[in-house]
């Protein structure tokens, strides 16, 4: 984890000393490479007209990806490897205003998994070429899933939700 101290914090954001981990034995399979080489140039949230990105999966996991051009949309998740994990307070703005960890999409959090859809432009082998990503370059690949599945419920009805 990328070492923190307290100028890193903005007004009335809150820390904790978090508990040691128990090691949940993730494996990171592969590489995401985009565009974005410093924070600051990563959007908020991937859009899916943004750029071209790739999902890069170690060799051992290019089976893996059997039937994946199938779908259109993906959901992607990342290890946001350069976050802290020890603020359950937040300020996003900056402007002393905070809210909870897990009231955020904040890439801050105790276990700093990124998630997001992504549409699926075409596979060349064990990479994947999609748009909708916002990570740096290099960010550790966690896992890869299509969007829905044949036990995905509907979605609700829209007129039913307003009665
Ligand atoms: N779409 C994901 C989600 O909602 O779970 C991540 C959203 S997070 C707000 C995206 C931001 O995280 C980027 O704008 C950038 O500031 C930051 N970020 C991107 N890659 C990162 C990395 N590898 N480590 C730490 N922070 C990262």
């Amino acid at each position: 984890m990328t070492r923190h101290d307290s100028k890193d914090l903005r007004a009335n954001e809150v820390v904790i000393d978090p508990p040691k981990a128990r090691d949940a034995g993730l494996m990171f399979v592969g590489l995401v490479r985009t565009p974005f080489t410093t924070r600051d140039l990563c959007p908020r949230q991937g859009r899916l007209d943004g750029p071209d990105c790739r999902l890069e999966l170690e060799p051992d996991w290019e089976s893996a990806l059997e039937g994946i051009e199938r779908f259109d949309h993906l959901d992607v998740l990342y290890w946001l490897h350069e976050s802290r994990r020890d603020l359950v307070a937040q300020s996003p703005r900056n402007d002393g205003t905070t809210t909870g960890t897990f009231a955020l999409r904040s890439p801050v959090r105790p276990n700093p998994i990124g998630l997001s859809r992504v549409r699926l432009i075409r596979r060349e082998g064990p990479v994947l070429i999609v748009k909708g990503l916002d990570c740096l370059d290099k960010t550790p690949l966690l896992d890869i899933k299509p969007e829905r599945c044949a036990y995905t419920p509907p979605a609700p009805d829209k007129a039913a939700d307003t009665a």
